[in-house]
């Protein structure tokens, strides 16, 4: 019988019963696994040459079984055959890139990907001569007449920061796969509880794990899921580059994955609250959040989204300045870059971009930008304190 996601953030993954009769997967704090002789190592070596699943551990950059469980979890939370966890985010973002793009292909990045994404596109793929072309999120036709004979791969994110941009994945995943390019989707904004792009035909599915997942603010960590001819590739790279999670972040992870539902319910409650309730409010102009008919990508958000989210952006009806005093009136979040853990935090965008105001437009951020990554406390508390900061502005 399949379980239920709450069932699954609990129990999927996990090794019954555990070393030591312990109810936690343990932090295997260690660089290596011995081998107790000579005939295990050629017999470990027989059963890698024959590509059997099962291998025992060799060394911690290959695997390590804190970090395995935390794999197995993420693989069946979403759907998928496979998981792979790395140190961060964006090291799960480049080491995908390193396995499947190589001098010649052609990569297609979808508008409102994470900025250090962008960046690894402009300053390291284009050196390796891979070309990069970047489209819409909302023009499929724009879509398909950037398909080149060597378009490898098509990577996007949604929802997307700061404005909450959702794409449609059915139809992304169709011209995807009538081309035979790899489709990536960045789902950390929307967590497996959310959206679950590879049931739409996505190939492989990538989170910051560091924001919800983690849900804590205590841990940094990546994770690829999807089919395990594909991440075998990925392993393969991950294996040679390096970019390995240790055993204390995998715990921290897999103790932060046991409550996800818990929080993501408590979330999207908080997140829906509070853009509307800002929707009605006389000193904002704009809520960006996909559960308001106002959105752009409402009709989309409806069907891929099963909660909108907790990160609400929108513009006072102010300048840079008076926006900043607004974030500082505030007595409930932290203000900081980050999102998705137990603490609200709160940023303008545009202050933590760049001192230059040219660069600030460049990069869509506007002045008066505002983005709310709630927390799990209570909505009330948190829209009084939006009260009682803008009646003091
Ligand atoms: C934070 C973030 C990343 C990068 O993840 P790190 O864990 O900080 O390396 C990538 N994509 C999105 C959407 C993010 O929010």
């Amino acid at each position: 019988m399949s379980q239920k996601f709450s069932t699954q953030t609990v129990h999927a993954g996990e090794i019954k019963p555990k070393p030591f009769g312990a109810i936690t997967m343990p932090i295997v704090q260690t660089s290596t696994f011995t081998f107790a002789d000579s005939a295990e190592i050629l017999e470990f070596m027989q059963q890698a040459a024959r590509r059997e699943g099962g291998l025992r551990d060799e060394y911690g950059r290959y695997s390590n079984p804190t970090q395995s469980t935390a794999e197995r979890k993420m693989a069946a939370l979403e759907g998928g055959e496979m998981a792979l966890l790395f140190p961060s985010g964006m090291s799960a973002i480049t080491t995908t890139f390193a396995a499947f793009l190589s001098k010649g292909d052609h990569l297609i990045l979808v508008d409102g990907c994470y900025h250090r994404t962008r960046e690894y596109c402009s300053a390291f793929l284009l050196r390796w001569g891979v070309e990069v072309s970047k489209v819409p999120i909302d023009d499929f036709e724009q879509l398909s007449a950037a398909i080149r004979p060597n378009t490898r791969m098509i990577f996007a994110e949604s929802p997307t920061n700061p404005y909450l941009r959702v794409m449609d994945l059915n139809r992304l995943a169709a011209i995807a796969k009538a081309k035979n390019i790899i489709s990536v989707i960045d789902s950390t904004f929307a967590t497996p509880f959310n959206m679950c792009p590879l049931a739409h035909g996505i190939d492989l599915v990538i989170h910051s794990a560091s924001k919800y997942l983690g849900g804590h603010n205590d841990l940094l960590a990546g994770v690829v899921i999807g089919s395990e001819d594909h991440l075998v590739d990925i392993k393969y790279a991950r294996d040679v580059i390096g970019g390995i999670s240790n055993p204390n972040d995998a715990y921290l992870l897999l103790r932060g994955l046991k409550t996800l539902a818990i929080r993501i319910i408590r979330q999207n409650e908080n997140g829906l609250r509070i853009a509307q309730f800002l929707e009605h409010h006389t000193l904002i102009r704009q809520v960006h959040y996909p559960g308001l008919s106002s959105h752009a990508d409402y009709e989309i958000a409806k069907e891929y989204l099963a909660g909108f989210g907790g990160v609400v952006s929108f513009e006072l009806d102010g300048d840079f300045k008076k926006t900043g005093r607004f974030i500082d009136l505030l007595r409930l979040p932290y203000i900081g870059p980050t999102l998705g853990g137990v603490e609200s935090i709160i940023e303008q965008p545009s202050a933590l971009f760049s001192l230059d105001p040219d660069a600030r437009k460049i990069a869509g951020l506007k002045d008066n930008l505002v983005r709310y990554a709630l927390g799990i406390e209570d909505a009330d508390d948190l829209i009084a304190d939006l009260e009682q900061a803008l009646a003091s502005l």
